[in-house]
């Protein structure tokens, strides 16, 4: 994100002077709290120090402690500073543990999907079938009140045969109601008898467009519907009320915050889910901050959008629409240039039509919002850059400088033909150059590639089956996007993956399992240095929302979310991330979430 830097609040930074400083306290502040979880009143300095601060600016990338007020840093202090404020009657806050890092941002998650998915059948990490089937089981038996079963997480590609499971053995163990599981991917469903039953599907059920219903050589439904299709089932399951959604959301965020992250994406919000955020936000009730994407499937929101613009709460903002160009790989739902190297007569979905999503996207840009499109497969990414080339010569041509859909985002970008890679980038200035805009434009506009590190680690095992060696090349090449000069911001895409942050910077810097497996790390030419990796989760997530110049580095001026963690991950080898714990998460200069047992080592800093 270096395009970004110039925007970083550098007006503010004469404020670090110690004699200002000196100023600002005497004239601000006239008690010394004591308590860590207090507000900040309006006017008053707070010092945060204890662990060293990891800035994320080149020209000081290490302080000692931060002077805040009204939740923004003013100063970054030495150790000598900090006593004197102290002693002058600044408030003293302690944080635990070895590093602070600008707050980590998960820069593209589904945050009613994690909170609902903690209130089903977990299966991630089941290693068989056998194994899946038996979590399925245990949880019907402790549910029995429930109309139906659901669950999410399988991934038949982590059991010893890989073949797609059937209705059939969903059957032996829940035959007395529908049941319905989501793929790891959230792009294949596997279904029972009973669920078949209650969408109407049978043989003689065409496939949807975008869609396919899987059949054996009968013509009979095997229970597994890929993409648009599962749209048959989903559309017979109750819809939670409006109860459970709040509790759903509620948890989400309160274990969010406690994985140490500040700020979410949210990838394709709905009306209902959007209009509890709004009620949580004046109840105080976001301890990160949300940033939203509509779903384009909630034509009513979109169009809301459209007329009144963006949307602004005091911790969460409206600014783009989600759109979707194709499937996922895992399901072979990813649409690709050439066929799939294990399906030879497949080229994968289109989920959208794409003359649709073109002008559905254009549209977007036209009313001043930011469009994100998910595209996995090398013909989508394609696609919607071309739709963004479009899109982008169109505003700049027409002197529309100032909007977020300038920053048309590709989530994923995950397979992505080679020579696409510098397109990201050229097709940006191509068009800067055919509009004759200013250089200052330059920083301002891109094509932002969102990628989450974690899956090019769980799709390791079967991606070269998927794609056949030569399409690697392009594939989850962060490194390789990076380098030409592509914005980039890292996510969890949860409930997919893991929410933890510690995950995806383990996977950004390592390529390899929890284990350290494969050794050196898959295409390893792809891994990042850590503060590579931890820029795409802060000024990156910064840059792709618009807020590089209140977020992403601890600087004057920005507001102050830290990510405190028990141990400086830059000193000690990579698994340090897994092993060691965040220990609390401060937002707006406030103490969001702190680890309930501080480890006895830390004890005496308390
Ligand atoms: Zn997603």
């Amino acid at each position: 994100m270096r395009s970004a830097r110039p925007w970083s609040a550098g007006a503010l930074r004469p404020l670090v002077t110690a004699a200002i400083l000196g100023a600002l306290v005497s004239a601000g502040c006239s008690r010394q709290a004591t308590s860590e979880e207090a507000s900040v009143p309006p006017g008053e300095i707070v010092v945060f120090s204890g662990p060293r601060f990891w800035t994320g600016e080149p020209a000081r990338p290490w302080a000692d402690g931060l002077a805040v007020r009204d939740g923004r840093i003013v100063a970054l202090l030495e150790r000598h500073e900090i006593a004197r404020l102290v002693a002058q009657g600044a408030e003293d806050v302690r944080l635990p543990g070895e590093v602070a890092l600008p707050g980590l941002v998960d820069g593209h998650g589904h945050l009613l999907g994690y909170g609902l998915a903690r209130r089903s059948v977990d299966l991630v990490g089941a290693d068989s079938l056998e194994q899946t089937l038996a979590r399925v089981a245990a949880w019907a038996r402790s549910h029995p009140d429930a109309p139906w079963v659901l669950g999410r997480g399988w991934d038949q590609n982590d059991w010893p045969r890989k073949a797609f499971p059937d209705a059939d053995r969903l059957d032996q163990v829940v035959p007395d109601r529908p049941c319905a599981l989501r793929r790891i991917d959230g792009h294949a469903l596997w279904v029972n008898r009973a669920a078949l039953a209650a969408a109407g599907i049978d043989a003689r059920t065409p496939d949807p467009a975008g869609g396919q219903i899987l059949r054996d050589r009968t013509g009979r439904p095997t229970g597994i519907l890929v993409d648009s299709a599962m749209d048959l089932v989903d559309r017979v399951v109750p819809e939670p009320d409006d109860a459970t959604v709040r509790r759903a959301l509620e948890d989400a965020v309160a274990s969010l915050s406690a994985f140490g992250l500040t700020g979410f994406h949210d990838m394709g919000t709905d009306g209902r889910t959007l209009g509890i955020i709004r009620e949580m936000d004046a109840a105080g009730r976001l301890p990160l901050r949300l940033t939203l994407y509509a779903s384009a499937d909630d034509e009513e929101l979109v169009a809301r959008l459209m007329r009144d613009g963006p949307e602004q709460g005091r911790r969460f903002r409206v600014v783009g629409v989600k759109f979707y160009a194709d499937g996922a790989l895992g399901s072979r739902g990813a649409r690709l240039l050439a066929p799939y190297n294990d399906q030879p007569d497949h080229l994968g979905l289109f989920v959208t039509d794409p003359t649709e999503l073109r002008s559905r996207v254009l549209e977007t840009m036209r009313a001043g919002l930011q469009p994100a499109v998910h595209a996995i497969g090398d013909a989508a990414n394609r696609l919607v850059l071309e739709i963004y080339a479009g899109g982008l010569r169109e505003l700049l041509a027409a002197g529309r400088t100032s909007s977020l859909a300038l920053r048309p985002r590709i989530e994923h970008a995950q397979v992505v033909a080679p020579p696409d890679i510098p397109r990201f980038r050229s097709i940006v200035d191509d068009a800067l150059a055919a509009a004759g805009a200013a250089e200052a434009l330059r920083r301002h506009v891109a094509i932002v590639a969102s990628m989450q590190p974690s899956h090019a680690t769980s799709d390791m095992p079967w991606a070269e089956r998927r794609l056949g060696s030569a399409r690697l090349r392009g594939a989850y090449a962060w490194r390789s996007l990076i380098d030409a000069g592509v914005p980039l911001v890292f996510g969890s895409d949860v409930p997919v993956e893991s929410a933890d942050p510690r995950t995806g910077l383990y996977a950004a810097v390592t390529r390899t399992d929890a284990r350290g497996l494969p050794p050196g790390g898959w295409l390893p030419a792809e891994r990042v240095p850590l503060e590579r990796a931890v820029r795409a989760y802060t000024l990156g997530a910064a840059f792709a929302a618009g807020r590089e110049r209140d977020e992403g580095t601890l600087a004057p001026g920005k507001r102050c979310d830290l990510t405190v963690l028990r141990v400086d991950p830059f000193g000690n080898p990579p698994r340090t991330l897994l092993d060691d714990p965040v220990l609390a998460t401060v937002v707006d200069g406030q103490v969001t979430w702190r680890a309930p047992a501080p480890p006895p080592e830390q004890a005496a800093t308390k």
